[in-house]
C-alpha cells in the first residue's frame, strides 16, 4: 500500500544500521516496515540515541520467520500484542505488527488487540502527536497528526479526542506530564483539561506502573514544574501530597506554602548537583516535608511548628515508595535523607562526623555518599525558606568541604572501620571475649566521632591501655 509522507528529503539523522537490518529484511520479504515512536520524536529534535522501535504490516509469526531467515535472533516478547524483539549486534529492536486497540472497559487494558494493515491506524492508537510519527529513510516522515509541528511548538497534545484517550488508559495522564517534563514542553489546553478531569482514574492503575512514571518525572529533573503546573496529577498519583497545596506554614522561617517550598527544593537539588542528583535525593526532595500538614501545631503566639515531621515524613515516604514498588535501596536512602533533613549540623568536624555516622547506620556502605546528598538537600531546603534563613546555605558549603576532608582523612563511621578491633580490646584491657568488648569499641568510636580522640591506631591503643 502506498502512503503519503511529508518532506521525504528532509534531513534526518541516519537510522542506526542495526535497526535498518530489521526494516530491510521485512521489506525485502514484501512487507512494510517503519521506525516509529520515541526514536522518530528524538531524531526530529536532534537527539537520535533513543532505542529503535519498528512497526510492520506482517503478523508476528511472519515477522519472526522472515527475520530468522535473515539470520537475526528473535524473541517472542509480547506476541499477544504482536511484538517480537529482534536482536542485532546485541541491540534489541522491538518489532510490532500494526494494531489498534479495542475498548478499555477496565480503563487499564484494552479488551482486545486487533491487527490491521494500515500504518495510519496504528499511529492513531498512539498517545501523543509527537509519539505518533513513523519514519522510513526512503519514504520519509509519516506524520498524520501534526507531531512535527507540535515538536516545534513545544506542546504535548493527545492524538484524537483527549478525554476519550485518557479514559481508555489513565496512565497516559502521567505519561503526558513525564513527556512534558522530559522535553521541556507545555501541555496543549484541551489535553490539559482532559488530564485534570481524568487524573482521578490513576488510582485504578497498577501501582508499579504509576511508580515507574513518577520516577521518570523525577528523573527528568523537572519535578518542580510538575508540582507547579500539574499538582492535581501529582496528587492523584500520590494522594499524600494533596495537603501540601496552599498549606500556610504560619512561620517566620517560611515564605511559601508547603507545595511551593517543595517545588523550590526539587529545583534546588537539581541546581546543587548540576542536574544529576541521585534518584534517592530527588525522591527525598519531593517528600521531605510531606508530613508537615499532619504534624502542624500552633503555639501561644500563633506561630506554626511541625514537631516530628522529619521522622513522620520518612515513615510516609516508606509507605508511598513501597506502594509504588520503587527499589528498596533507593527508598531506604530517601527515608534516611528525609529523617535527617532537619538535623542541626555545623561545619565542625564532630558535627559532620555525626551526620555521616547516622547515615551510615541507616544505609550501610552509603554514609559518605549520602552525607553529600544530605548537604545538598539541606542547602536546597535553606534556600527555599524565608530570606532570613538563607544564610545557612553558606555554612552548608563549608560543611561540604568539611565532609570531603573527613572522607579524605579516612574518618571511621562504624566500629568495623576503627583501626583497632576486638582482639586489641581483649589484649589491652584484659577482657574476656563478650558483649563488653563491643561496648568498649562503641565508646571508642563515639570518642573518635566527637573529635576527642584522633584517628591513628597508636593513639587508640594508648587510650585502651589508659582505660585499664
Ligand atoms: P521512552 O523514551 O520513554 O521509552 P517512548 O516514546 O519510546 O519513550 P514508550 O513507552 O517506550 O515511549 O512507548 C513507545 C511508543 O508506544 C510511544 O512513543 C507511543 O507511540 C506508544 N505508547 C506507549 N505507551 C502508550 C500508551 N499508554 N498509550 C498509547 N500509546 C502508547
Ligand atoms: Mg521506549
Amino acid at each position: 500500500m502506498q502512503v503519503e509522507t511529508t518532506q521525504p528529503n528532509r534531513e534526518m539523522p541516519e537510522v542506526p544500521p542495526y535497526a535498518m537490518r530489521v526494516v530491510d529484511a521485512l521489506e525485502a520479504a514484501g512487507h512494510e516496515a517503519w521506525v516509529v515512536g520515541g526514536w522518530v520524536r528524538d531524531a526530529l529534535m536532534g537527539r537520535p540515541g533513543h532505542d529503535v522501535d519498528v512497526t510492520c504490516s506482517s503478523p508476528w509469526e511472519q515477522t519472526e520467520r522472515v527475520l530468522r531467515a535473515a539470520g537475526i535472533e528473535v524473541h517472542q516478547t509480547g506476541v499477544t500484542h504482536g511484538t517480537v524483539t529482534a536482536v542485532v549486534d546485541g541491540l534489541p529492536v522491538e518489532t510490532t505488527t500494526y494494531r489498534v486497540e479495542g475498548a478499555y472497559s477496565d480503563r487499564r487494558h484494552p479488551d482486545e488487540v486487533r491487527f490491521v494493515t494500515d500504518v495510519r491506524q496504528d499511529l492513531a492508537r498512539r498517545d501523543f502527536t509527537v509519539n505518533a510519527m513513523a519514519y522510513h529513510p526512503r519514504r520519509g516522515l509519516l506524520d498524520p497528526f501534526g507531531g512535527e509541528r507540535d515538536l516545534e511548538l513545544g506542546v504535548i497534545r493527545a492524538v484524537g479526542e483527549p478525554r476519550r484517550r485518557f479514559e481508555e488508559d489513565a496512565l497516559r495522564v502521567l505519561r503526558a506530564v513525564r513527556f512534558a517534563c522530559r522535553l521541556g514542553f507545555s501541555i496543549e489546553p484541551a489535553t490539559q483539561e482532559a488530564l485534570v478531569a481524568c487524573a482521578g482514574e490513576l488510582d485504578v492503575m497498577a501501582r508499579e506502573r504509576v511508580g515507574a512514571e513518577l520516577d521518570g518525572i523525577l528523573a527528568s529533573g523537572r519535578a518542580a514544574w510538575a508540582l507547579r503546573h500539574e499538582f492535581a496529577v501529582m496528587a492523584a498519583a500520590v494522594p499524600e501530597l494533596a495537603p501540601m497545596a496552599g498549606f500556610d506554614q504560619r512561620s517566620p522561617y517560611h515564605a511559601y506554602d508547603v507545595a511551593e517550598h517543595t517545588a523550590r527544593v526539587c529545583a534546588g537539588v537539581e541546581c546543587a548537583c548540576g542536574g544529576r542528583p541521585s534518584q534517592a535525593l530527588r525522591w527525598a526532595a519531593l517528600l521531605h516535608d510531606v508530613a508537615k500538614p499532619a504534624c502542624f501545631s500552633l503555639d501561644a503566639s500563633c506561630r506554626g511548628h511541625f514537631f516530628g515531621h522529619p521522622e513522620e515524613g520518612a515513615r510516609v515516604a516508606g509507605r508511598v515508595m513501597g506502594r509504588l514498588a520503587l527499589p528498596k535501596s533507593m527508598t531506604r536512602e530517601a527515608q534516611a535523607l528525609i529523617r535527617l533533613h532537619d538535623l542541626p549540623v555545623r561545619p565542625a568536624a564532630a558535627s559532620c562526623r555525626k551526620m555521616m555516622s547516622l547515615l551510615e547506620a541507616a544505609c550501610p556502605g552509603r554514609g559518605r555518599a549520602l552525607a553529600f546528598a544530605l548537604v545538598d538537600l539541606k542547602r536546597a531546603d535553606a534556600l527555599a525558606k524565608a530570606p532570613a534563613c538563607r544564610g545557612y546555605a553558606v555554612e552548608l558549603d563549608a560543611m561540604a568541604t568539611r565532609v570531603r576532608a573527613e572522607v579524605a582523612a579516612g574518618c571511621p563511621l562504624t566500629v568495623r572501620e576503627l583501626p583497632v578491633g576486638g582482639g586489641d580490646v581483649i589484649r589491652e584491657r584484659g577482657l574476656e571475649p563478650g558483649p563488653g568488648v563491643g561496648l568498649v569499641l562503641d565508646a571508642l568510636l563515639a570518642a573518635v566521632l566527637a573529635g576527642e580522640l584522633g584517628l591513628g591506631r597508636e593513639e587508640l591503643l594508648a587510650e585502651l591501655r589508659m582505660g585499664e
